[in-house]
């Protein structure tokens, strides 16, 4: 970092400009507008800027800038297009230790100006240390339409009801909580949609009733999706980025991990087949608890939480404790991994119905309703097979469906390590062993698996069978 960036205070405090021309009153106008009183030094003065530092109770010096002009000056802006008089006016700010900025001339700067967004109390600025000032300004111009403007009355809100929230919450973590529910909550809504005087009557009565439901903390069962972190949800993400606590299992990939607010505490909770690091139970008991401390507790499950991940009993927990929650679906293992496998689950011609079965069941065996499953034109997905395959395609050749019905394997699917084979319900148990396929894996099978051939796009792993 080449420049510290601090906001600096000029309320009621001298600048010196030097220069009356139109590069001076821009900047002149700027130091206006953070309150500072001016100190203007050309033999001429631009008639704008005159009128400025005339509203402003100024001094207005119309004559050639003198050194004696710095002294009891809190900033220093040089403005004239005369360079040696420029670099004068530089060398005897840094001389005094008095900030100085050479407009257009970074060498000369102690302090340089960055390109704002001022949405006051709420500044933001973006500086690029002066080497690219036109993508800062393009980044500017992007901040400036993704920031509503009427931000800078949410943020005086808070600033009227600072002290106060101080009082009731004295906690930081808990003030930490309420903030960043009230600024993404039904308050900011209003605040947002030009309501400021509702806002604020809602928000006092909160204050009234002493805040202490507020503080209380919430879980988001997020679904992850399969793999890819573009598959995120937009929800998703912003969830991942404002929970306090994160509780993930194997299914969520590293990289999407990484997503999540750096400094959340991340707890594993394993859920390997037959491994299970925590036990269900206790998952559940540990996302009341921490909802309980004021956390807002992320609970990110591979695919979707309502499909073949338990999410339905970890919120039965939560509403029977009366803990806030709000589930985010996600793209689950099917729908992710046939998309990324150029296998259309329902196709006119070959399916026109698609099944979600789980290959384990809960007392640990594959003894599903074989009759229902051999249906014609219908697509099975199964999750969690790999297991019982041999006896799911035994079974499903013995229930009548035929034995070259094609059928895929789908290891790691969406992310760079997908390994995708196809055989029949005949052999596929073979190519788990031939090609030491292993978790997680999902199992396709059906007429519509043979467009893979046509329709495969995604490059994966590049071992394709
Ligand atoms: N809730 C998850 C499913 C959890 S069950 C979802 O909606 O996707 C776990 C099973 O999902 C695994 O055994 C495997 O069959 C399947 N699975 C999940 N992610 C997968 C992936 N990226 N590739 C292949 N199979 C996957």
């Amino acid at each position: 970092m080449d420049f510290l960036p601090l906001f600096h205070s000029l309320q009621g405090r001298l600048a010196l400009v030097v220069g009356g021309g139109e590069v001076a009153l821009r900047k002149a106008r700027l130091l206006a507008d953070a309150g500072a009183r001016l100190r203007v030094v050309a033999p001429q003065i631009h008639i704008e800027l005159r009128h400025l530092v005339e509203q402003g109770g100024g001094e207005l010096l119309e004559r050639d800038y003198q050194d004696g002009d710095q002294p009891g000056c809190a900033l220093i802006i040089a403005a004239t297009d005369d360079e040696p008089l420029n670099a004068e006016v530089s060398r005897a700010a840094n001389a005094r230790g008095i900030p100085v900025n050479v407009v257009d001339a970074p060498a000369l700067c102690s302090v340089i100006f960055p390109a704002i967004v001022d949405r006051s109390p709420l500044v933001v600025a973006v500086s690029s240390g002066g080497d690219a000032p036109v993508l800062a300004r393009l980044i500017r111009a992007k901040l400036e339409t993704w920031i509503p403007s009427t931000y800078g009355q949410l943020a005086g809100l808070a600033s009227r009801f600072r002290h106060r929230v101080k009082e009731l919450l004295p906690d930081l973590q808990q003030r930490r909580v309420f903030w960043e529910n009230l600024f993404q909550g039904e308050i900011a809504e209003r605040v947002l949609a030009g309501r400021p005087a509702e806002a604020e009557r809602l928000l006092e009565e909160r204050l009234a009733g002493g805040l202490a439901h507020i503080a209380t903390g919430e879980v988001y069962l997020v679904g992850a999706g399969p793999g890819d972190p573009d598959l995120l949800t937009f929800r998703a993400l912003r969830l991942m980025q404002q929970a306090d606590v994160v509780l993930y299992d194997r299914l969520v990939a590293p990289s999407i991990l990484e997503l999540c607010r750096r400094d959340a505490e991340r707890l594993y909770v394993g859920k390997r087949r037959a491994e299970h690091a925590v036990p269900q139970d206790r998952i559940n008991r540990l996302l009341v608890e921490l909802a309980s401390q004021g956390k807002r507790v992320l609970r990110l499950k591979g695919g979707d939480p309502f499909i073949f991940g338990r999410g339905g009993e970890e919120i039965d927990e939560l509403a029977a404790h009366g803990i806030p929650f709000q589930v985010v679906p996600g793209i689950t293992a099917a729908s992710g991994c046939a998309a990324y496998a150029g296998i259309p689950l329902t196709h006119r011609d070959h399916a026109q119905s698609v099944r979600f079965v789980t290959g384990h069941l809960k007392d640990g065996t594959t003894d599903l309703p074989w009759q229902d499953l051999v249906a014609p034109g219908q697509t099975l997905v199964f999750y969690m097979g790999l297991v019982g395959l041999p006896v799911i395609c035994e079974q499903l050749v013995a229930h009548g469906r035929s034995a070259q019905t094609p059928a895929a394997l789908i290891q790691q699917g969406t992310t760079a390590q997908q390994r995708v084979f196809t055989g029949t319900l005949e052999n596929l148990p073979q190519l788990v062993a031939e090609h030491e396929v292993h978790a997680p894996t999902l199992v396709i099978v059906g007429e519509a698996v043979q467009l893979r051939d046509k329709l495969a796009w995604f490059e994966g792993a590049r071992e394709d069978a």
